[in-house]
């Protein structure tokens, strides 16, 4: 959900069988109204609430990708309130480095994301012990924006280890009928120069990792499907100039499209209407007052002028991720 929650863009989705990876009531409630199956939706994050609970539980969703110990006897305790049990599974921390940026990687022992694989074991028992949970499941999400199978062969191989020694050494013997294991999202796409994998090659290196494996697979992708089918479209309000620098102030800002301002990211910037002209090495900036509300530093773009692109009145949707205009 993360990804575009968009109300139409979730339809889309809905109908060709999608679940949904949702992290707030909020996005739970936009996933239904669109018209999902709540049996297909995973609950994830580290900051579940009461309410969110309940409705998730009144829902009937799938799972609780449970992120604490304290969420799991929380949870627990709300289940019984309502009278049912929780499905949930335990969303392990295998310790890989993505290598991606620190903001998008969550799967390292310092993340604030997760459980310590080495403790899970213990979290199970207990939560096994608890009588409003229901264990289905294994979850792991290692980041985002990974332009390399390694890591996700890597962190499957973490967990597959785990899940050998789990599954069949105790969760199974002890009656827990796990059968799902959610591998979450993270494959990359192109913004500039990166090179990552294409699916098929994310789904070989998955599917080697899997052999023999009796669990139901589930992944969460959402920047490969939609990141690269979104632009933003901005007018150009003035170009300003002092002794040191170029601005080009457009009327969108870092809250239409926050990638460069909270990672230093690189978007493309393409003019709408491509004349012939000069280019000039400038800020792209907008209106907002804070510096860090930029979509480009020092970039090389043709000459804008003020009022390129207005009249797009779909201006502010959504914003480019290096999409080929
Ligand atoms: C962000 C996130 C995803 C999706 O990651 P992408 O890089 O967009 O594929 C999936 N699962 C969880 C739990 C996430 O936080």
């Amino acid at each position: 959900m993360k990804s575009n929650s968009n109300l139409a863009v979730l339809r889309v989705f809905a109908k060709e069988g999608s679940g949904f990876d949702i992290v707030s009531a909020g996005e739970l409630f936009r996933a239904l109204k669109e018209g999902a199956d709540p049996k297909k939706v995973v609950f994830s994050g580290v900051g579940k609430k009461k309410e969110e609970i309940e409705s998730a539980l009144k829902a009937g969703i799938l799972m609780f990708n449970i992120e604490s110990e304290q969420e799991l006897t929380f949870l627990d305790e709300v289940a019984g309130g309502l009278g049912k049990r929780a499905p949930i599974s335990l969303r392990v921390n295998p310790d890989v480095d993505p290598k991606t940026h620190p903001y998008i990687s969550t799967g390292m022992r310092k993340s604030k994301f997760g459980i310590d694989i080495k403790r899970s074991m213990e979290i199970y028992k207990k939560a096994l012990s608890l009588s409003h949970l229901e264990v289905i499941g294994v979850d792991c999400h290692i980041g985002s924006q990974l332009t390399s199978v390694l890591p996700f062969v890597d962190a499957l191989s973490r967990v597959r280890e785990y899940l050998d020694r789990v599954l069949v050494g105790y969760l199974r013997k002890e009656g827990a009928n796990v059968r799902y294991l959610d591998l979450g999202g993270g494959l990359g796409i192109r913004y500039k120069d990166e090179e990552p994998p294409q699916p098929d090659e994310y789904a070989a290196g998955l599917i080697r990792g899997l052999e023999g494996l009796d669990v139901t697979l589930i992944l969460e992708p959402g920047r490969v499907i939609v990141g690269n089918a979104g632009i933003l479209i901005t007018e150009v309000l003035y170009l300003k100039e002092n002794d040191e620098k170029k601005f080009v102030v457009v009327d969108g800002g870092m809250n239409d499209l926050i990638r460069p301002a909270l990672y230093g990211s690189y978007q493309a910037i393409r003019p709408v209407v491509e004349r012939a002209a000069d280019t000039i090495v400038a800020d792209v900036v907008g209106p907002i007052c804070e510096s860090s509300d930029f979509f480009a530093k020092d970039r090389e773009i043709p000459r804008p002028q003020p009022g390129d692109a207005r009249g797009y009145e779909r201006r502010g949707l959504w914003f480019y991720d290096g999409i080929e205009l």
